[in-house]
């Protein structure tokens, strides 16, 4: 896997360029701003990354958390936010990953999201493409794959969870207003973690 600065301009370059994507799935069940909050806050992260030399995964990871939390607004800005938080703490002082760690940071992760959000899987949120992916990746370890495989077993998990929650009725955030109208569209804050893991698998790829 490349250093965490180029995973971190991954995650932003596609975030970023899935912006209106992300709006308009937000656009359909919620207030059409995904896109535009998550894109706000990684452009901010780019900012930041441009001035950091650390290595220490850690740092970095906490820096990202930092920023999503002051300048995403919205749900997602302190639900992401934690979750890179989380991933830091367990990332802290270390610059290589390997897949154990990789597997602690996404349960970090996931059990941030919990903390600060209270939702369960099928909900219709992130958590929906989240924990498949954990499940997938630590299925991957177990089966004696490499890091990029487990990733890639991780993020199609997290493709079919977005599937998933086309078939359920929000009952947690905003989309959760709509009640039934909810079913057969997919949740926004689930593509955008889809779109993050796939990031990081191609990265992991190369
Ligand atoms: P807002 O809903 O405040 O406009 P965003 O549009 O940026 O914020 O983010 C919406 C996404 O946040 C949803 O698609 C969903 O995946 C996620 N989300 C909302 N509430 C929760 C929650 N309680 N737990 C986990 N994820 C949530
Ligand atoms: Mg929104
Ligand atoms: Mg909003």
């Amino acid at each position: 896997m490349a250093n965490v600065i180029a995973a971190i301009e991954a995650l932003a370059d596609i975030i970023i360029a899935n912006k209106e994507k992300l709006t308009e799935l937000d656009a359909a069940i919620g207030d059409a701003d995904h896109g535009i909050n998550m894109a706000r806050g990684f452009e901010a992260v780019r900012v930041k990354l441009a001035a950091t030399t650390t290595e220490d995964i850690g740092a970095v990871l906490k820096m990202v958390g930092m920023t999503l939390i002051s300048t995403v607004g919205g749900a997602s800005g302190p639900l992401y936010g934690t979750a890179f938080m989380r991933a830091a703490a367990i990332a802290q002082g270390q610059t290589v990953i390997n897949n154990d760690t990789a597997a602690e940071m996404l349960r970090a992760a996931i059990g941030g999201i919990k903390d600060r959000g209270k939702a369960v899987r099928g909900e219709k949120t992130m958590l929906d493409a989240l924990e498949p992916a954990y499940e997938a990746f630590t299925q991957g370890m177990a089966e004696g794959e490499a890091l990029p495989e487990c990733l890639e077993l991780a993020t199609a998990a997290a493709a079919a969870g977005i599937e998933y929650t086309k078939t359920i009725i929000a009952t947690k955030g905003r989309a959760s207003y709509l009640g039934e109208r909810s079913i057969g569209h997919q949740d926004a804050g689930a593509t955008s973690c889809y779109l993050m893991l796939s990031a990081l698998t191609a990265l992991a790829k190369q």
